[in-house]
């Protein structure tokens, strides 16, 4: 796939989840995360992401946390997890 952002075209490999199969959609990271574009899985069903509020050490009940199926493509696609808020 093709990724525009504020003029930056980014050329990705297409890579499905391996937790659900959804394609894994581009997503910029933010100001000083050390990102360009990521690789996540946006499913709310995903089964890696329903199951991370509980492997995330200390977490408040009421954060909302999620670690959310990641890979970086300036890491040769290297898959990580990605700490979201659930919505
Ligand atoms: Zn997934």
């Amino acid at each position: 796939m093709k990724h525009e952002y504020e003029g930056v075209v980014t050329e990705l490999e297409d890579h499905a989840c391996p937790h659900c199969n959804k394609p894994l959609e581009p997503w910029v990271g933010p100001p000083g995360s050390g990102w360009n574009v990521i690789l996540v899985c946006n499913n709310n069903e995903c089964p890696h992401y329903k199951g991370s509020d509980k492997d995330i050490i200390n977490k408040r009940d009421d954060s909302n946390l999620g670690c959310r199926y990641a890979e970086n493509p300036e890491n040769g696609y290297k898959p990580f997890n990605l700490l979201a808020v659930c919505r």
